[in-house]
């Protein structure tokens, strides 16, 4: 089974859909059997927001084993952060230096966006951080 998310390109609703393979979703869209389910409209198609893929070909089913139990670890990991930490998003340097530089202010864990400029910079005042890949909870 495969998923994909169309899109309608008449009322730009959004949805999920599932296909045995890619092969019926072309053999259904061919077919105009596709169709919103807001406006019912036949002109759905296929988003084009990439995923981010492996090739596994090449790895031995331990292997793969392993990448799965990864993948899990940083869910696991994820979670952590959010339940743990305030996401300050594009604002993560000011609001670092703005707890370090100020002793009133609590100490509170906080994660966002930064730049590898951003970090640097930080490191070098004394400030602490570490950077984390983020899966994205719709990935298998
Ligand atoms: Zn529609």
């Amino acid at each position: 089974m495969i998923k994909y998310k169309l899109i309608c390109k008449d009322c730009n609703n959004v949805f999920d859909s599932w296909f045995s393979n890619s092969k019926e979703y072309e053999k259904l869209k061919k077919k105009k059997y596709l169709n919103c389910h807001i406006c019912e409209s036949t002109r759905v198609e296929k988003t084009l927001m990439a995923p981010n893929v492996l090739n596994t070909s090449g790895f031995k089913d331990e292997e793969v084993n392993k990448i799965k139990e990864i993948k899990f670890k940083l869910r696991e990991f994820k979670k952590f952060i959010k339940n743990n930490f305030k996401y300050v998003g594009e604002k993560f340097a000011y609001e670092a230096r703005s707890i370090h530089y100020d002793p009133k202010k609590k100490k509170k864990p906080i994660y966002g966006k930064a730049s590898r400029k951003q970090i640097e910079e930080l490191k070098q005042e004394g400030i602490k951080t570490e950077v984390f890949p983020w899966i994205e909870d719709k990935e298998n």
